[in-house]
C-alpha cells in the first residue's frame, strides 16, 4: 500500500528549489513554526492573518542542495525537521524503503536522499533556518510502547540541543497521521510535558485561530503544482482535501487492521 510510501518519499526534493521559487512570487507574509506555535498559545491566532510557512521534513541533503540557498537568498524563515538517529549517517531512511543499499546491481538510489550531516543542519541552522526533531528513528510514536515514544521525542531532543548548542522546541510527528494513529492527545499531552512548544502533523489544512499547537496541519506541495495550484492551496481551496483523507483513511485503518486482523503498522510502515 503506497499511500504512505508516496507521500514520504523525497522523490520531489529535486524539484524543491523550483516550487520554492514559484512559492516565492506569490505576496504573502511569510513566518516561522515557532512564531506560529506562541501566537496559538498565547491566543493571539488572530494575528495569522494569511501568512505562510514552510517546514521540511526528515532533513534530506537534496534539501540543503536545492531548498536551502533559495531560502537564504530570499530570507525565506522554514523549518526543517530532522531525524536526530539518521544525522550524519551514510545510510537511507528505513521508511524510504530503500534496504538493500549498495544494490548488488550497481546502482545506488539518490545520495539527495541520504540524512543531512550535522554541518548541514549547523550551516542552516547558522543562517536562520529553526531546526525540529522528527524523533530518534522515524518510526511512528503512536504505535510504539510509551517508553519507546518517550525515548523517540526525549532524546532526540536532547540530542539537537547539545550539538546545535540551542533549545529545540518544535516536534514533527513521523508519518503524523491522526487517523493512522501516528499521533494522539496523550502524544501531544507527552510533548507538551517534555517541553516542546508545538508539533506539526501531516493532517492537511490550514492553521486557525483555535488550532491546537500540537496538532498543527499542513498542505503538501507536490512535484506538479503549477503557481495556480499553489496560490489554491495557500488560498484554502484545499481544504477539502484533508476532509476527504481523513475519512479515507479511517476507513482503511479500519480495513488493515481491525478486519484482516494484520500487525498494527502492517502495509504502510516500512519497517
Ligand atoms: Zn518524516
Amino acid at each position: 500500500m503506497g499511500h504512505a510510501q508516496r507521500a514520504f518519499r523525497p522523490s520531489s526534493t529535486s524539484k524543491t528549489a523550483f516550487r520554492l521559487r514559484r512559492l516565492t512570487l506569490p505576496q504573502k507574509p511569510w513566518s516561522s513554526v515557532s512564531t506560529l506555535v506562541r501566537e496559538l498559545r498565547e491566543g493571539r491566532g488572530t494575528e495569522l492573518g494569511r501568512s505562510v510557512v514552510l517546514t521540511f521534513d526528515d532533513g534530506f541533503r537534496g534539501q540543503f542542495v536545492h531548498a536551502y540557498p533559495i531560502l537564504r537568498r530570499h530570507r525565506l524563515p522554514a523549518t526543517v525537521f530532522v531525524v536526530s538517529g539518521y544525522v550524519g549517517r551514510y545510510s537511507f531512511y528505513r521508511h524510504l524503503g530503500l534496504e538493500g543499499f549498495p544494490r548488488t546491481d550497481g546502482t545506488t538510489p539518490p545520495l539527495a536522499w541520504l540524512p543531512l550531516s550535522w554541518d548541514e543542519v549547523k550551516e542552516m541552522r547558522r543562517h536562520g533556518v529553526e531546526i525540529g526533531s522528527h524523533s530518534m528513528s522515524h518510526r511512528s510514536l503512536g504505535l510504539l510502547p510509551e517508553n519507546e515514544a518517550d525515548f523517540e521525542a526525549r532524546r532526540s531532543r536532547q540530542i539537537l540541543e547539545a550539538r546545535l548548542d540551542a533549545p529545540v522546541e518544535l516536534f514533527s510527528y513521523p508519518f503524523g497521521s491522526r487517523a493512522f494513529g501516528d499521533f494522539d492527545w496523550n502524544l501531544e499531552e507527552m510533548l507538551r510535558e517534555m517541553g516542546y512548544g508545538g508539533a506539526c502533523t501531516t493532517v492537511i489544512g490550514r492553521c486557525a485561530p483555535e488550532t491546537d499547537p500540537y496538532a498543527l496541519p499542513r498542505i503538501p506541495m507536490e512535484d506538479a503544482d503549477s503557481l495556480f495550484r499553489v496560490r489554491c492551496k495557500l488560498s484554502g481551496a484545499y481544504d477539502w482535501v484533508g476532509r476527504l483523507e481523513s475519512i479515507w483513511q479511517r476507513l482503511l485503518a479500519r480495513e488493515h487492521r481491525v478486519d484482516n486482523g494484520l500487525p498494527i503498522g502492517t502495509g504502510f510502515l516500512p519497517g
